[in-house]
């Protein structure tokens, strides 16, 4: 396996220098939380950084009979947050945006 194939890109930017981060490595530490090596792909950067990554609330509900874990349900404007994040995107104005900005 080639190199470029086992890197994985960081949703951040180095804080040092804003180029995009590598995951080095991770580690699971409980189901919900991970810790999280990145390396800036800067060359001449190259700074290095730690943190963590958590899975904090359940915003549905499994479709398992008996999931292994069940977590606290979000309030129902982050629900809403992040089912409208899951929607595809397209050029149509959804007919719920527009009920919802005229109330
Ligand atoms: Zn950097």
């Amino acid at each position: 396996m080639k190199r470029s194939e086992t890197v994985k890109h960081a949703p951040f930017l180095c804080p040092c220098c804003r180029s995009a981060l590598f995951i080095r490595t991770s580690r699971e530490e409980t189901p919900c939380f991970r810790s999280i090596w990145y390396q800036c792909s800067n060359l001449v950067c190259g700074a290095t950084f730690n943190g963590n990554q958590t899975i904090s609330q359940q915003i549905s509900p499994s479709g398992l009979d008996r999931p292994l874990m069940q977590l606290p349900m979000a309030p129902a404007m982050e629900r809403a947050k992040a089912l409208q994040a899951l929607r595809p995107k397209t050029d149509q104005l959804d007919l719920l945006d527009t009920m919802e900005t005229s109330v």
